[in-house]
């Protein structure tokens, strides 16, 4: 058996408005070549300037993955050509990157890890290249584009913590609101470095997996490589330190550079921007931008809620729906609820019902933040049909017309009558006509309570009440009601 090492190099765009040395703007799916300038097409002459933003996002990602913030950052030329690269060099992060040598707790299906972070940086996307036929074309809109890359040490072993990782930290930076974490359209795009070795032997040769564009790629891949490697070191051939891709249509690896040695990029200090030293207001900027995160919130909502594991790591996947949930539940406390019942009840609207309707109208738990059922409906309806003031039949039909209609439950169940009846005269008519319809069963009971029928008198109770039940809608009182049938049928025993 071999021992198996891994390091991710994971590539997030931050969600900055504009690109990071120049004012175009930064979206995905533009026409391309529009948001294109001087700055960012490498113009001889011109000067980048640092866009503020993308440096506290970085530093946002940087804190949440408990790394160093150093008080001189700077940047540096990445010097390499490619048709994508219009100015021939990337301006990256070399010698003092914005985050130093951090860790992320990975935990959940059955791992429970730390992996070090080396290092996050900032530096700017490429262009992007699109092959059709016999010409390739260039769309630059991607180029200058605020990156930031996040390296870890290789401590992971398996693709499974691989994509745990990517999983996690893609929540993570969704939390934070500074990447969308769409692999599909490249927001968040990772290289996967692994080596084997026999064990104690420490680091193999390494082979780097590039542009893995989902989680699960990043598992097969990663795994898919373990096996491969273990077979050439079986067969006495050693590992070629390469670059290989995954061929998602064909589930292996395989070769498309070698990289015998470190590519020699001559990368010198950046001579166009300052030396960046974080001062208190910009570490106050990027701390008061900080929110709880995915996995001690999930915690949280085990140990304060009484939540399973389970559940929370559904409630928090999406930072809309945590918040929605954690909404509801101050309202249904705040209308008399113990909270942990609260939790539970509105853990299990928001899993089944909600979660149908929104897959329904075709939204999703993000959609949450502006849902018509906002959280102090669903609390309503929650403590509503908890206390007994209409029965669960009527709260979903409630939802379906706080959708339609817009309008609070309390007016919805008033104007369609849905509210229980406790009123108990009105409660005695409905039992009479029920009396009048079944007088034979009441009878039936009667001769079960004279056989010493328990069993038969209970069950043929139980259907009458369901009677009078049914002919309120369910609306009825079930402890009054059925404290009226019973005082009939011993009355007229
Ligand atoms: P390079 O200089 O080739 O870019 P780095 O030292 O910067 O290599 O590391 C890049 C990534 O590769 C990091 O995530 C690191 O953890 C991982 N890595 C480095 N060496 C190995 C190795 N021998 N086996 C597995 N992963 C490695
Ligand atoms: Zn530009
Ligand atoms: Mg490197």
């Amino acid at each position: 058996m071999y021992q198996s090492f891994i390091g991710l190099e994971v590539h997030i765009h931050l969600l900055t408005k504009t690109k990071v040395f120049c004012g175009c703007r930064s979206a995905f799916g533009d026409e391309p070549n529009t948001n294109v300038c001087p700055v960012c097409m490498g113009y001889p002459g011109v000067l980048p300037s640092l866009n503020i933003e993308a440096m506290r996002m970085g530093g946002m990602v940087a804190r949440a993955l408990n790394c160093r913030i150093p008080p001189r950052t700077w940047f540096e030329r990445k010097q390499y050509f490619y048709p994508d690269m219009p100015k021939n060099y990337q301006i990256s992060q070399f010698a003092s990157p914005l985050g130093q040598e951090g860790f992320f707790n990975l935990e959940g299906r059955g791992i429970n890890k730390r992996v070090r972070i080396k290092e996050c940086h900032l530096e700017e996307d490429a262009g992007k290249m699109i092959h059709t036929g016999t010409v390739s074309l260039l769309d630059y809109n991607r180029a200058g584009v605020s990156l930031l890359e996040i390296v870890t040490e290789p401590d992971m072993e398996t693709g499974e913590e691989a994509e745990l990782f990517i999983q996690q930290f893609r929540r993570m930076v969704r939390y934070l609101g500074v990447c969308d974490g769409n692999m599909e359209e490249g927001s968040l795009r990772a290289d996967a470095n692994v080596s084997i070795n026999l064990p104690g032997k420490g680091l193999g040769r390494k082979v780097e997996i590039k542009n893995l564009n989902s989680s699960r790629f990043v598992r097969l891949a990663l795994n898919y490589e373990i096996v491969r490697q273990g077979e050439r070191l079986d067969q006495g051939k050693a590992v070629i330190q390469e670059t290989r891709l995954w061929n998602e249509n064909r589930d292996q690896t395989e070769p498309m550079r070698t990289k015998e040695n470190a590519q020699d990029y001559r990368y010198f200090p950046e001579p166009d921007l300052p030396v960046f030293e974080p001062d208190e207001s910009f570490l106050a900027s990027v701390d008061e931008a900080l929110v709880e995160l995915p996995i001690p919130r999930m915690r949280r909502f085990e140990t304060d809620f009484g939540l399973s594991p389970e559940q929370a790591d559904l409630i928090c996947e999406e930072k809309a729906q945590a918040d929605y949930f954690e909404a509801a539940l101050a309202e249904a406390v705040r209308r008399g609820m113990e909270s942990r019942d609260a939790a539970g009840r509105i853990c299990n609207w928001l899993l089944t019902d909600i979660k149908h309707i929104l897959g329904r109208e075709g939204l999703s738990p993000r959609d949450l933040s502006s849902f018509t059922l906002g959280p102090q409906r669903l609390a309503a309806l929650v403590a509503l049909s908890a206390q007994g003031e209409v029965s669960l039949k009527n709260a979903r039909e409630a939802v379906e017309v706080v959708l339609t209609e817009d309008k609070d439950p309390e007016t919805i169940i008033r104007e369609r009558g849905w509210a229980r009846i406790a009123d108990p005269e009105k409660i005695a008519r409905t039992v009479d006509s029920v009396y009048a319809a079944e007088t034979a069963v009441f009878g039936e009971v009667r001769s079960a309570h004279t056989e010493g029928n328990i069993k038969r008198a209970n069950t043929l109770t139980a259907y009458l009440v369901g009677k009078v039940l049914a002919a309120t809608g369910g609306r009825a009182d079930p402890g009054i009601v059925r404290s009226q049938v019973e005082a009939l049928i011993a009355k007229t025993a």
